[in-house]
């Protein structure tokens, strides 16, 4: 079990999650792709001017559910929670995490500090 963060995310980012997350594992994931399959249009490249969403790492996630209220947009959810229409990112949460090395995975996290 590990919760998602799903499609609302995409566009808001305001990392109400990140704050109130006990063991950092939100991941800052600015990919174009996301942007634009989900309506998002953006200029930029992939990095600083796209906007992306944030993920969580499944294998990190201690499933205390903290996040999940504060998410101003619902976007939160339990992985066997997920809206039907958003299924798809549950394998997005995971596939841009567990992938990462050690390194990329510093990279791209999210701290409250
Ligand atoms: S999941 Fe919700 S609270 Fe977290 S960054 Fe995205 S929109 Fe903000
Ligand atoms: S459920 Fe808890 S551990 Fe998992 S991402 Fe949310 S705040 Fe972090």
């Amino acid at each position: 079990m590990t919760y998602v963060v799903t499609r609302p995310c995409l566009g808001t980012k305001d990392r109400s999650c990140v704050e109130v997350c006990p063991v950092d594992c939100f991941y800052d994931i600015k990919k174009k792709k996301y942007n634009s399959k989900y309506g998002i249009l953006v200029d930029g490249e992939d990095g600083e001017d796209a906007v992306g969403l944030l993920v969580i790492h499944p294998d990190e996630c201690i499933n205390c559910g903290a996040c999940e209220t504060e998410c101003p947009v619902e976007a939160i959810y339990e992985d066997s929670a997920v809206p039907e229409a958003d299924k798809e990112f549950t394998e997005i949460n995971e596939q841009e995490t567990v992938s990462l090395g050690d390194e990329e995975l510093d990279k791209l996290r999210c701290t409250s500090s």
